[in-house]
């Protein structure tokens, strides 16, 4: 060690980056004296809020948290607020609209259709009674009977898609800017320091010495134990003097920002296009904003790999086909602008071999994200959620 650390600069716990995933780690676990080391200037990890335009406190991309009601429960008394997202997410395969929801009014007209039915049923019944057409009489009962069997299973199945209302796919009320202000607060509050702008260049771990020692370009910190996760960019990790490699796939992905006018009427939540070579994914950002939109929405999109739009014109051109906008010409485009994203995902066979490294477990500690918040809250903390 280069430099002697007294007791006092040794921290119990020292966490590389800053993801939500690792805000709650530091918030839940145990040690008193814990530490933040973040390379950027700001918290959040891939959740973080950007300045866009004139606007403060951004989205920054478009974000999704899974269908789990175990993590929804796990967030909220965290203190974190959800609510279910406006209209639903859906799912678009190209070329074809499919809506999940659509059957909804099938369902209303199928049940329009039997209760006229079972109206001409009645009437027909009535007139066979006054008549005493004793044949009629059993014949019409039989139909009526049918009817009102099938309106039943219309009503169930209306019932049955109305709660799965209740049970769509929650989001911070306020966007993700948020749930990382939330968290912040927390740390804070719990006297977590929080170092920004210190990339982290090195990590010593070794079973002789009892201290981990994290080199940053500027500073040397010491702690009991280092907690990364997968999110992690390192030069050199060193574990009992061996270099080790920690997963690195990068994937890049382009975000667009388009602020427009001649939208109002239309409300996206969050739109995944399956099949599309360009367009990936669309959300509606304009509530999850905290700067003063007024008459205007901002769209988010995320591009695939290979299309890089000249402008956002080109990216409307490409949704048309899916009929969300009738009309090019009702929209004005106001703003836009384009911002790259790397992120890495990590395969199986990967973890695997990470967790085969002789790792001192009470030194280091690997939070698994596997590139997706729900299923990195579900493993942390073995978060028993159904999916719905
Ligand atoms: C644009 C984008 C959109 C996404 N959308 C979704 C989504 O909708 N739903 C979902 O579940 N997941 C989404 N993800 C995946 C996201 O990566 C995970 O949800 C989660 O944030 C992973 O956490 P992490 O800690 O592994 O990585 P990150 O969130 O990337 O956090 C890593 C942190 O470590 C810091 N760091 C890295 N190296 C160093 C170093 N050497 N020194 C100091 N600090 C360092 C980084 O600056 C960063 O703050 C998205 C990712 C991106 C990039």
């Amino acid at each position: 060690m280069e430099k002697k650390s007294s007791e006092k600069d040794i921290y119990d716990q020292i966490y590389i980056g800053s993801s939500p995933c690792l805000l709650f780690e530091a918030l839940q676990s145990s040690g008193k004296k814990k530490m933040i080391l973040e390379q950027a200037p700001q918290v959040g990890g891939a959740w973080h809020n950007i300045s866009l335009f004139k606007l403060q406190n951004v989205e920054a991309a478009c974000h999704l948290l899974e269908n789990y009601k175990g993590v929804y429960n796990f967030l909220q008394k965290n203190g974190i607020e959800l609510e279910a997202q406006e209209p639903p997410p859906l799912k678009l395969h190209s070329p074809w609209l499919q809506i999940k929801y659509s059957s909804l009014l099938n369902d209303f007209i199928a049940m329009t259709k039997t209760l006229l039915a079972i109206l001409k049923q009645s009437l027909l019944l009535l007139i066979s009674v006054i008549l005493f057409k004793k044949e009629n009489i059993s014949a019409y009962k039989d139909k009526l009977h049918n009817s009102s069997r099938s309106i039943k299973k219309i009503i169930l199945n209306i019932k049955g898609k109305i709660e799965l209302k209740d049970k769509r796919i929650q989001y911070f009320s306020k966007g993700s800017g948020h749930l990382i202000e939330s968290l912040l607060k927390s740390v804070k509050a719990k006297n977590i320091e929080v170092n920004l702008n210190q990339q982290v260049d090195e990590v010593i771990i070794s079973s002789s010495v009892d201290l981990v020692e994290i080199k940053t370009k500027r500073n040397q910190f010491y702690c009991k134990k280092v907690i990364v996760s997968e999110g992690l960019n390192i030069n050199s990790l060193i574990l009992n003097g061996r270099k080790v490699n920690l997963p690195n796939q990068a994937k890049s992905i382009s975000h667009c920002y388009v602020l427009v006018d001649g939208l109002e009427s239309k409300k996206i939540s969050y739109l995944h296009f399956v099949n599309d070579k360009k367009v990936h994914r669309v959300t509606d950002i304009t509530e999850y904003c905290q700067g003063e939109i007024s008459h205007y929405r901002l769209l988010l999109f995320e591009l695939r790999k290979s299309f890089r739009p000249d402008n956002a014109m080109e990216i409307f051109n490409e949704i048309k086909k899916y009929k969300l906008i009738k009309n090019l010409s009702d929209i004005k485009v106001i703003s836009w602008d384009m911002i790259d994203y790397d992120y890495k995902t990590v395969s199986h066979s990967e973890l695997e071999n990470l967790k085969l490294l002789k790792v001192d477990r009470d030194k280091f500690c690997l939070l698994s994200t596997r590139g997706d918040l729900t299923r990195a809250f579900k493993r942390i903390y073995n978060i028993k959620g159904a999916q719905s």
